[in-house]
């Protein structure tokens, strides 16, 4: 049996901790490097990424997490998660650092502030149809070719942007798949263990 891991330093641990229950995966909230070491993949959950950032450094995890994912740690970030994990963060704050494990760049709050969440249908490769909710979600601006796009959205008819990524064992949304009131897209990526 394969440990997935909620990284629970802030956000909205509890939601992907129930979504994992529902879909009968106990999982390890993860605080500390032993936790850290333990699981056998890991998701980054929406909050505040700034915030997470910070606690990464001041727990201590900052350094080994970026080493396991390098070594393929199967990972999925949700919103914060993904901003995280991108290689550019567009008005990010000045000190602002990710892993540079997705090859996007995403624009914090792009889809607006939090008085313009949303929700929208998706159709999601390998998932099916779902609603995504969005949450002053990042919005990947540019991705490169190797990057595979399970979903998008054309919200305001400027064109769709990629909100479901992937390459490899590294998985980011724009969107909380924790919030949309089932376990599939965290299926699918435990699946891809
Ligand atoms: N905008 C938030 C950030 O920059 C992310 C929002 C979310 O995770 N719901 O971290």
């Amino acid at each position: 049996m394969r440990r997935v891991g909620v990284l629970a330093l802030q956000g909205d641990v509890r939601e992907h901790v129930a979504v994992l229950a529902g879909i009968g995966i106990a999982a390890d909230q993860v605080r500390t490097l032993a936790q850290l070491n333990d699981v056998d993949a890991l998701i980054l959950p929406g909050g505040e990424s700034t915030t997470i950032a910070h606690l990464l450094v001041t727990s201590g995890l900052r350094v080994r997490l970026g080493e396991r994912i390098r070594e393929g740690l199967p990972v999925l970030g949700t919103c914060a998660g993904l901003i995280l994990l991108s290689e550019e963060v567009l008005d990010g704050r000045a000190d602002q650092w990710s892993y540079g494990a997705l090859p996007v760049a995403v624009r914090r709050n792009g889809y607006g502030r939090q008085i313009a969440s949303f929700e929208s249908p998706l159709e999601v490769a390998g998932v099916g149809s779902l609603t995504g909710v969005f949450i002053r979600a990042p919005r990947v601006e540019r991705w490169s070719a190797d990057v595979e796009v399970l979903a998008t959205l054309d919200h305001d008819g400027t064109g769709a942007h990629p909100v479901l990524v992937r390459v490899g064992p590294v998985w980011g949304a724009s969107f909380h798949p924790e919030l949309s009131g089932d376990g599939r897209v965290h299926r699918h990526f435990v699946d891809s263990i």
